[in-house]
Parts: C-alpha cells; structure tokens; sequence
C-alpha cells in the first residue's frame, strides 16, 4: 500500500502554511496584567452594543438573519453606501478567505508586502495559490515594488492599510497610480482594518475606489475600533459581481445573531467612535514622545499602535524588552514574524497601561546590561 492511501493526506501546499500565531494572553505568576498585543481597544464596546448583546441572549433558539441585513443598513446608513454592496464576515478574516477561494487557484499569484498581515499568506496558500512578497520602503508599502512583481499569474493584491505592524499608510494617490497600472482581471483588496482611527487628509480607507471600478474591495472590522472582537465582526464594501460570487460559497449563517445587533448598534453610536478616536490619537502622540525621550526608535502610526524598535546591544534588544515587559504584566507583540527580530508593536491601552509600559521600559533601557 502506497503511503498515500493509508492515511487521509491534505492538498499539496496546505502543510507548508506556517498557522497563525495569535498575541499572548498570560503572563504567568503577575497579579495585574495589561494585555496590549492584540490592537483590542482600550474602552471597550460602546454601551448600546452591550446592551444590544444581551437582548440577543432572550432568542438564541432562532436562526440569525443569513443576510444579516440589520447590521449591512447600519453600515450602509453611516458610510452612505448601498447595503448591496456590503457583506459581513466573521472577523474580515473569513471575507479574505472567502476572497481568496473565489478568485484564487492552482497556479495564480498574489502579490503581498514584506510586513504585510500574516493572515493573506495563510488564506493565498491555503486556496493552492503562490504569494508573491515584495519590499517595503521604511516600513510602508510601495507601490512600484508591486507593480514590479505583476505578471499575468497574478490575481489578486492585498494592502493593509494602514499597515499592521507598521502603522503606517498609503495616500489615496498612490492607491489611484497603482490601481490605474493594473490588469482588469487582478482584485485590490484594500484592508482598512484601522481606517476609524486615522487622521490625515491625503488617506481614503478606499470607498471611493470601490465604488468606481470592478476590481477594488475594501474590508473593514469591528474587532479594533467598536470594541468586538470577541463577537468576529467584519465587512467588505465591494462591487455587486464580487458579492454575488462569495455569496455562492459563503456560510449560509455566517453571522450569528448577538454580533449582528451588536454590531448595528455599535456602528450607530458613533459619538463613543469619535471618543475612541480622540483618546487613541491624544495617546499615540503621548507614546510616541515618551518612548523616543527613552532612546527608542519609533515607526511613526496612524493607527492605534506603534511599532518600537530597540537598540541593537545586549541585554536591549526585543526578545528581552518582551521577556521583562511580561515579568511586569506588559504583554506586546513581538513581530520577529513580520520582519521585525528587533522590535515589538504595543497597542494604545489605558491610561494606567501606557504610562507602566513607559516606566517599566524606563527601568529597562536605564538597567545594566
Ligand atoms: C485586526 C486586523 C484585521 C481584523 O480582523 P478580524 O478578523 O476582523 O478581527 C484585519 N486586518 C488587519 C491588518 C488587522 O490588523
């Protein structure tokens, strides 16, 4: 008997995917810890979704609505967009695995950045395609690095942008120019998983671009900024042909029902959002001052983390910085994963967590090494 057949064997490539490895959660033997590796809010969820959730609790016999179409008006309503160009998924993870399953196969390419999220590569392999990773220049997207990497295998391009773990963005204008380079046939996934939380004039999360060309969707979430991540809540905007393809391979309940009210009441309270978005930008630039006064590198974000890169000396680098940063209850990410072996991304947390990680990193740059 061939080794083949005495044992269920997966499709060529699924066991070269190297599995996601979500932040930590524990750091073991501290009373008090501040978990700040996820990019989770520090306010939690607005107080109507709270509310919303625990109605939903009254009717769990019931299935959910599978077009969960209490949550896409919502979306629409606040975005002004048209309900029928918006999907939900659970977590934008399921809609970029959906995306990769219908236009995805054997053979095609995907175009992917340096420090781009890990999660493209996992679904990109896991749908039997090739991805195809260029250059990033200080830590930002480029766009003639992609178009350069273009052939005629290549079917789809994912840009997080803002970037996760760099925090940094892409302008508008750059999108546009790579955009107008591409073939008809290549889908630009744009995930704007941080899009709420930037402030800058020459950045568009993409709804513009979607809503002109056939080739274009844009993702979003309610994982970062409304305070769900528990709940996997995600939504692509995206042209009607695109949405009508995923609709024939997507779960028919995709959406559970406690994350569809939820969701619909968090997106509607949008002056907690405007909130969030204050408290997050009052504290980046708070952080990011505070860490360059302790002689750390910082890459500058417009979301609501920062990328921290340490000194190339012993005793200084990342690995430690984590190692003692946990001992304290501080949990950041370490992103050796993403092409950073020296830095760690921490996530804008309370009050109270951003001012320990400074003084505990202050003790740390300051120790003997
Ligand atoms: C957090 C994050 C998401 C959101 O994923 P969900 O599945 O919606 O929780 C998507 N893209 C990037 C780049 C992220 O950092």
């Amino acid at each position: 008997m061939s080794e083949e057949m005495s044992k269920p064997v997966p499709r060529p490539g699924i066991l070269d995917i190297a599995a996601y490895v979500p932040g930590k959660h524990h750091a073991p033997g501290v009373a008090k810890v501040h978990k700040l590796s996820s990019n989770e809010t520090p306010l939690g969820a607005s107080p109507k979704a709270i509310a919303a959730f625990r109605a939903a609790a009254e009717k769990l016999e019931r299935y959910p609505d599978g077009q969960a179409l209490e949550l896409r008006e919502s979306i629409a309503a606040v975005h002004g967009l048209n309900p029928a160009n918006i999907m939900c998924g659970n977590g934008s993870d399921e809609l970029l695995a959906l995306l990769c399953h219908v236009y995805l196969g054997t053979g095609d390419e995907a175009v992917i950045t340096e420090h781009g999220f890990l999660v493209y590569k996992i679904q990109i392999m896991g749908a039997g395609a090739t991805p195809v990773t260029v250059r990033e220049k200080d830590a930002t997207v480029d766009v003639d690095a992609i178009l350069a990497a273009v052939t005629p295998k290549t079917k789809m391009i994912f840009i997080a942008n803002p970037g996760n773990p760099t925090g940094t963005y892409v302008p508008v204008s750059e999108i546009r120019r790579l955009h107008a380079a591409l073939p008809k046939n290549v889908v630009l996934v744009l995930d704007a998983a941080y899009a709420e939380y930037v402030r800058r004039n020459d950045y568009e999360a993409g709804i513009e671009i979607v809503s002109s060309n056939p080739n274009v969707v844009m993702t979003r979430t309610f994982s970062k900024i409304y305070g769900l991540a528990a709940l996997r809540i995600g939504w692509m905007y995206a042209p009607a042909d695109i949405i009508e393809a995923l609709d024939r391979i997507r779960g028919p309940f995709n959406m559970n029902a406690p994350a569809i009210s939820a969701g619909a009441a968090a997106i509607r309270d949008q002056s907690f959002t405007q909130e969030a978005v204050a408290f997050n930008q009052m504290w980046i630039e708070k952080m990011t001052v505070a860490l360059e006064a302790l002689g750390l590198k910082v890459t500058p974000s417009v979301a609501n983390f920062i990328l921290v890169h340490f000194p190339d000396v012993d005793g200084k680098r990342a690995p430690e910085a984590d190692e003692f940063l946990t001992s304290r209850g501080y949990i950041l990410r370490a992103v050796k994963g993403y092409g950073f072996a020296n830095a760690l991304r921490m996530s804008i947390g309370t009050e109270e967590a951003n001012r320990g990680v400074i003084e505990v990193l202050g003790e740390f740059m300051g120790r003997k090494s």
